[in-house]
């Protein structure tokens, strides 16, 4: 714990790490990066970014990281996921890998690459009632969709086809899509708001 400046993690075993460290910093955060278990410890909330998720539980494996952070997430440590992320919150992952594992602790069902090999990537203004404001312009990158949300898991945001893309519940949150490459900070702030009341 770190005072009044909440000390943010960036799970940094592969995938788009610099980017959240930025956004995280830009919002007054006290930011690291978090490969080893002791590291883990040491952070106030953290964030899974996007990548490969098979690539990032086989290390999370590896680096003996697999229990601490599911521990960790069951305790209540704020987590926020994008993209691999979220696929790495879920507690059941649909065309993962064979032998796939997720750290789990947020009830959905996520399909990994849903938008199949056509729509590799695209860009989509999301209306978020959350937040109020603005649209979130939210970038999908070989992106998954939520097809399954259990009981209390609260749905942030949906495509105009109905599609599940951002969903949260309690102490975890997760989006299918990108904030940090589009300059949206809101689901960071929402992260550091959970952070925050965590601390106090
Ligand atoms: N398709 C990737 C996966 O399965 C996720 C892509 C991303 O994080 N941008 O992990």
């Amino acid at each position: 714990m770190a005072g009044d400046t909440p000390r943010i993690g960036v799970l940094a075993l592969q995938g788009d790490v610099r980017e959240h460290v930025r956004i995280l910093r830009l919002l007054g955060a006290a930011v690291c990066t978090v490969r080893r278990p002791a590291e883990l410890t040491e952070v106030d909330g953290l964030v899974i970014p996007g990548g490969e998720s098979s690539v990032i539980d086989k290390l999370s494996r590896a680096f003996g990281m697999r229990e601490p952070l599911r521990r960790a997430i069951a305790e209540g440590l704020p987590v926020y996921g994008t993209c691999a992320g979220l696929i790495l919150l879920a507690d059941e992952v649909l065309d993962g890998l064979p032998g796939q594992q997720s750290f789990g602790g947020l009830d959905v069902a996520v399909r990994r690459n849903a938008f199949g090999s056509q729509l590799d990537s695209f860009e989509s203004d999301l209306y978020v009632d959350a937040f109020g404001g603005p649209p979130v312009k939210a970038v999908f990158i070989r992106a998954p969709v939520v097809e399954r949300v259990g009981a209390g898991v609260e749905i942030l945001a949906t495509l105009d086809d109905g599609r599940v893309v951002a969903v949260e519940r309690g102490n975890v949150l997760g989006t299918s899509f990108h904030p940090e490459v589009s300059d949206e900070t809101r689901f960071h702030e929402r992260l550091l708001e959970r952070v925050r009341a965590r601390l106090n």
